[in-house]
């Protein structure tokens, strides 16, 4: 029987199997065979071992398709960012801190501004025309409205999907909304892991519908990117990457380099300013984090 992972708890592994429900497993003899330790997001093969209770163990992990540290998750085939346009104002450094941390894991991404109600019109054809050009795919959402709804579900649709975004954007309201239809899943597994409740927060997939898996992760104000060097920083701003073969260097980093192609077009306004401003402090950050 094959299922997938959605949570792990102290030794136990609860296996959303389709059709069926969630197996509480073991994963007796797993590490000693594939030399891997089970994370939230594996897909499994399952031996049950008790159909009545839904007892049973992992016997293997299918072979990942990506794997992230925070939050620990396999597996992933989007992350879905939610922002606000306003109130909290946004901090756009953390954003494209979070834009690097995916595309140097390539995972594709979604921004969903988030009350775009109270700004003009105008500012988010600004936001649009950035981020699409950083290869983003770009929501609009106010106060989550039927139509609005039908947009995020239909980008989830058939996908894992890492929710992540700063406290106070709208994040639990969007989970409260996706949540009901899993009502039937989450009641039988919060009955199964009464003992894992007390335990400080664990990543879990929440099954929203048929192949749809939803993660919520902790707002991401601690959000570090010391997984890369300075010098990959520059591969993953996309629009920078037209101009960056004609800069006078090769390897040029676009900081302080003379010719640079990238600088220019930051100047022509072909590169929005902010994001370059927002590259180069992520740059030096990267670069002294090095010496110590
Ligand atoms: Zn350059």
């Amino acid at each position: 029987m094959t299922g997938k992972i959605i949570k792990g708890i102290a030794g136990f592994y609860y296996i959303h199997v389709k059709d069926s429900g969630i197996y509480e497993c073991k994963a007796k003899g797993i590490f000693r065979n594939q030399k891997i330790m089970p994370l939230v997001g594996d897909d499994v093969l399952i031996d049950v071992l008790d159909e009545e209770n839904m007892l049973g163990n992992i016997r293997s992990i299918v072979k990942r398709k990506n794997e992230l540290i925070r939050p620990s998750v396999a597996n992933v085939d989007q992350a879905l960012l939610m922002f606000a346009v306003a109130a909290p104002k946004p901090n756009f450094n953390l954003l494209d801190r979070f834009l690097c941390m995916m595309k140097q894991k390539n995972i594709p991404m979604i921004i969903c501004f988030h009350k775009i109600d109270l700004i003009h019109e105008n500012e988010l054809e600004i936001f649009q025309n950035i981020y699409l050009r950083c290869g983003c795919q770009v929501l609009f959402t106010s106060i989550f409205q039927e139509g609005e709804m039908k947009e995020v579900k239909s980008c989830m649709q058939g996908k894992t999907t890492v929710l992540a975004g700063p406290s106070g954007v709208g994040k639990s309201s969007l989970m409260n909304i996706l949540q009901p239809n899993a009502n039937m899943d989450t009641g039988l597994l919060s009955e199964k892991i009464k003992r894992g409740k007390h335990t400080t927060r664990h990543s879990e997939l929440i099954h929203i519908q048929e192949d749809t898996y939803v993660m919520d992760t902790p707002g991401f104000s601690s959000l570090h990117i010391h997984e890369f060097e300075a010098d990959e920083l520059k591969e993953y701003y996309e629009e920078f990457l037209p101009y960056a073969g004609t800069c006078k260097f090769r390897g040029c980093n676009h900081i302080k380099e003379p010719g640079c192609a990238v600088k220019q077009a930051v100047l022509e306004g072909n590169i929005n300013e902010e994001r370059y401003q927002n590259y180069t402090l992520l740059y030096k950050d990267l670069k002294e984090q090095r010496r110590y």
